[in-house]
């Protein structure tokens, strides 16, 4: 059956096959459906991967692992998996991560309501019937009262728009479609292009193996230590009997990492004592160094200044060529105005004899060749090349599903400009359509699972209430959204970070209409957004038609 024609057979239908689609099965899709289920609905999960974990099942590059504290990250609305699940290192790598997300589906016996290799093209809210239309890539079908998108902020992976890049005749990868079979770089000449924080935890693993490694570096990036070292059985002990605590803790910062903005102001301490407070939060593990240090860091120019310029002092410092030093020190953007990567002997990498950087504002790429890479100065010739070229970030997921509400509008028009939405789960014209993680909430700057959990109860709550009034149909009004919308960005104004190109204000020129920087975030912290939701919902979800 072709997709027009299942998607017609089943929208017949005025009874849904499902009361909730989630779309991924990642970190935010699992606990929805376990939530989901837990209220007696009947949910279909579709999952483009063979498997479950998201974020973790695709990007399985050498060095990738979590910036955040491993304790910090996993689910915390289970005691018994806390007290099951043993951490072995403070900042987990890749392979556990997914094997614990393997153990909460199997625990939680989540598969069963899971298809996987199943890739969601539409949806179509079909408003005589009140109901979602989902098509899948194969052309199935079905529909349902709720469509939650778990879509995952940086999950559309892009390769870079440079010629050629079909003709290399090498292996070559994205990071975030690494195979799953080991892969070695024993006697081969590498490339790497991209310098953020996966090419920064890439390449410091490649260069350990590599024959010889060039990194293309077209932005340079301050990064700062992980100090990650391995979890002792008996810090594991105090860490489960310190859960509460831990997790209180995140609900306070405005990240929901451990780490909470230190409330000085730069210039009200004297030089010595800002430059030890540095010295401080550069030798401690984690991102304490971006989101622990002075409130003014990220708002005031003069405040970044200085920041910025004790990040540098440190490349100076790591890096042996003075001349290589200058090339990996960001020019165009202060600390912490971009994601800060952590890394683990990153810049001494460029001190190995068989590592090359080429910056990429001396000599552009202009082409991948069948050998290698021609520069404005040369021809190089590969065996591998890896492209760590980043995500079309936040609406990148929304806008490769053709999702269409009232009257046929599609949300990829609606928020070509720029996301409208109310709290970041729905934007008006698409009834019951909830967008967990999505634009305009708190998530694409948080410890993520922190924030998926309150997405994704306030959500489940919401749908209880739905039931016990007998409703079925929430959208918000456009009023709230655009009161909403509005807020968003009057909060981003005064945000050093709003001035720079990144995935954070959305800026990626490998994908059409994508060069302009927009706002894709709350910036007023998770504890404040957290707040506004609950407003919202305690004044019997105020800004929404409920019917
Ligand atoms: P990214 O930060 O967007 O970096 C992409 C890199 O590719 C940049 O250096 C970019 O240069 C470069 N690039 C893109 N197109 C290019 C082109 N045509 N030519 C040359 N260079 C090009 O993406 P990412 O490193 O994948 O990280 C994205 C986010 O994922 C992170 O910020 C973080 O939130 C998350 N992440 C988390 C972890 C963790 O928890 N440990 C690890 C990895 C990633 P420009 O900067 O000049 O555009």
């Amino acid at each position: 059956m072709n997709a027009q024609a299942a998607a017609s057979t089943a929208a017949s239908t005025a009874q849904p096959d499902f009361d909730a689609i989630i779309i991924g099965a990642g970190i935010a899709g699992l606990y929805q459906l376990h939530n989901l289920r837990a209220l007696g609905l009947t949910v279909k999960v579709y999952e483009t991967g063979t498997d479950v974990g998201g974020t973790w099942y695709w990007n399985r590059y050498p060095g990738a692992r979590f910036d955040s504290e491993s304790y910090t990250y996993g689910y915390a609305f289970s005691k018994e998996l806390l007290d099951e699940w043993n951490w072995v290192e403070h900042f987990e790598a890749q392979p556990n991560t997914l094997r614990y997300l393997n153990h909460v589906a199997d625990k939680f016996d989540l598969r069963k309501d899971i298809q996987f290799e199943s890739r969601v093209d539409a949806a179509r809210y079909d408003e005589a019937n009140g109901h979602w239309i989902v098509t899948l890539a194969s052309g199935e079908a079905a529909t349902a009262t709720f469509l939650i998108t778990a879509l995952g902020p940086l999950s559309a992976y892009t390769l870079p728009r440079i010629p050629g890049v079909d003709s290399f005749r090498g292996e070559a990868c994205h990071t975030a479609r690494w195979p799953k079979t080991p892969v070695s770089f024993a006697g081969k000449r590498v490339a790497v292009i991209g310098t953020g924080a996966t090419g920064i935890q890439t390449i410091t693993e490649v260069a350990k193996t590599a024959a010889h490694l060039t990194v293309f570096q077209r932005t340079a990036n301050y990064a700062a230590p992980l100090h990650n070292r391995p979890i002792t059985p008996e810090e594991m002990a105090e860490i489960k009997a310190s859960y509460p605590a831990i997790f209180a803790r995140c609900r306070e910062t405005p990240g929901c990492f451990i780490h909470m903005t230190d409330p000085r102001g730069t210039f009200e301490v004297s030089p010595e004592e800002r430059e030890a407070f540095w010295e401080k939060l550069y030798s401690e593990p984690g991102f304490g160094i971006w989101q622990a240090n002075f409130r003014d860091m990220l708002k005031d120019p003069a405040a970044n200044d200085i920041a910025s310029a004790f990040l540098k002092k440190k490349i100076r410092e790591r890096v042996k060529d003075p001349a290589i030093a200058e090339k990996l020190i960001p020019k165009n953007h202060g600390f912490g105005t971009r994601r800060v990567p952590l890394e683990s002997g990153y810049f001494e990498v460029y001190n190995q004899p068989n590592v090359r950087l080429i910056d990429l504002h001396e000599t552009p790429i202009e082409r991948i060749t069948p050998e290698g890479v021609k520069t404005s100065a040369e021809d190089l010739a590969f065996d591998m090349i890896i492209y760590a070229t980043g995500f079309d970030a936040v609406t990148g997921g929304f806008d490769r599903v053709d999702i269409r509400g009232r009257d046929g509008q599609t949300l990829k028009a609606k928020w070509a400009d720029g996301p409208k939405t109310f709290l970041g789960l729905q934007s008006a014209g698409f009834p019951n359509l909830l967008t967990i993680v999505g634009p305009h909430n708190a998530a694409a700057r948080c410890n993520i699972p922190r924030c998926i959990e309150q997405n994704v109860e306030w959500v489940t709550d919401m749908i209880r209430h739905m039931r016990q009034h007998n409703l079925t149909h929430i959208e918000a009004t456009a009023e709230a959204e655009d009161h909403w919308t509005s807020e968003i960005n009057e909060l981003a104004k005064d945000m050093l970070y709003t001035l720079v190109d990144s995935w954070m204000t959305g800026v990626n020129r490998n994908v059409e209409g994508k060069d302009v920087r927009r706002v894709l975030q709350y910036q007023g912290g998770a504890p404040a957004y957290r707040d506004h939701c609950d407003a919202v919902a305690a004044d019997g979800y105020r800004g929404f038609i409920l019917r």
